[in-house]
């Protein structure tokens, strides 16, 4: 077995926080140069400029990239043959804490969903945990922004659903989103399993690389089709209109019940943030 301090994985989120929500992806800021490239409406264009000059302002002067830091979602995927010295749990927050604080990045979190007081340490944050093979602790932190976690949603299609008709429903989330998910957006998808794990299925689809593509042939068939008719839905970048609504769709799937079709859409909007670290 080899031994991880927990006060190891505390620091090693929190500079994960930090560069998450001063460094906008690689793959992402990428992406949004590309569409800029292939955009030819004209205040598209303007848009796309902006965020990506914002982006690199952000890199530069260690500025949030976006004043909403979201609510952080974390992966841990534990090796088998890693033993913690410590609380895990309390290592990842306390290492969102001190980033949120030493960043002067806003909090959002509040203590109680329905009484509301803001718990002032951008904490507890959504854990995911899976243990996985070898020795290492594989951490992604997620800062993820409430304009686009608000326009997700899930359904439970009758197993007889049709592609057509997981399509129309993904495709009318973003129409209905418009603005408020702040596109151009990112597709989490996730398709199968209970109606919990076609949410984390979907969220965890939001970490993969833009670009790449579902391995399973019919699956990345989707993946473009709907990445295809949201470009020509004309809501642009930040919704003033034009051929950029959408960067990427991934899609995460897994079996499930004769009797069920779980759909899980997870939309992110431009400012796609995580970082990963390997302890
Ligand atoms: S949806 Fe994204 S870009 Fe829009 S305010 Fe929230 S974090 Fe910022």
């Amino acid at each position: 077995m080899r031994r991880i301090k927990a006060k190891e994985i505390e620091n090693k989120v929190c500079e994960a926080a930090l560069k998450a929500n001063f460094e906008l992806r690689k793959d992402v800021l990428r992406s949004l140069g590309i569409a800029r490239n292939k955009e030819t409406v004209p205040i598209a264009g303007k848009m796309l400029d902006i965020l990506i000059e914002n982006a690199k302002i952000a890199k530069k002067e260690k500025l949030a990239i976006c004043q909403d830091t979201g609510m952080v979602v974390v992966f841990c995927r534990i090796g088998s043959k890693a033993q913690i010295i410590g609380d895990i749990n309390e290592a990842i927050n306390n290492g969102i804490k001190t980033a949120y604080k030493r960043g002067f990045l806003r909090k959002s979190v509040v203590r109680d969903p329905l009484k509301r007081t803001n718990a002032n340490t951008n904490t507890p944050c959504v854990i995911h945990y899976d243990i996985i093979s070898g020795n290492k602790i594989k951490i992604a932190v997620m800062p993820k922004g409430f304009g686009s976690e608000n326009s997700g949603a899930v359904k439970l299609f009758n197993p007889t659903a049709t592609e057509a008709q997981i399509k129309e429903f993904i495709i009318s989330k973003v129409k209905e989103a418009g603005s408020s998910a702040c596109p151009p957006v990112v597709l989490g998808i996730g398709i199968g399993g209970t109606l919990d794990k076609a949410a984390s299925l979907a969220k965890e689809a939001l970490l993969r690389q833009i670009g790449s593509r579902n391995p399973k042939k019919h699956i990345a068939l989707l993946e473009k089709e709907i990445l295809y008719a949201l470009n020509k839905t004309g809501i642009g970048p930040m919704g003033l209109g034009g051929k950029t609504t959408c960067l990427a769709v991934n899609i995460l799937e897994y079996p499930t019940h004769i009797a069920g079709l779980p759909v899980c859409v997870n939309i992110s909007c431009h400012a796609l943030r995580s970082a990963e670290v390997i302890i």
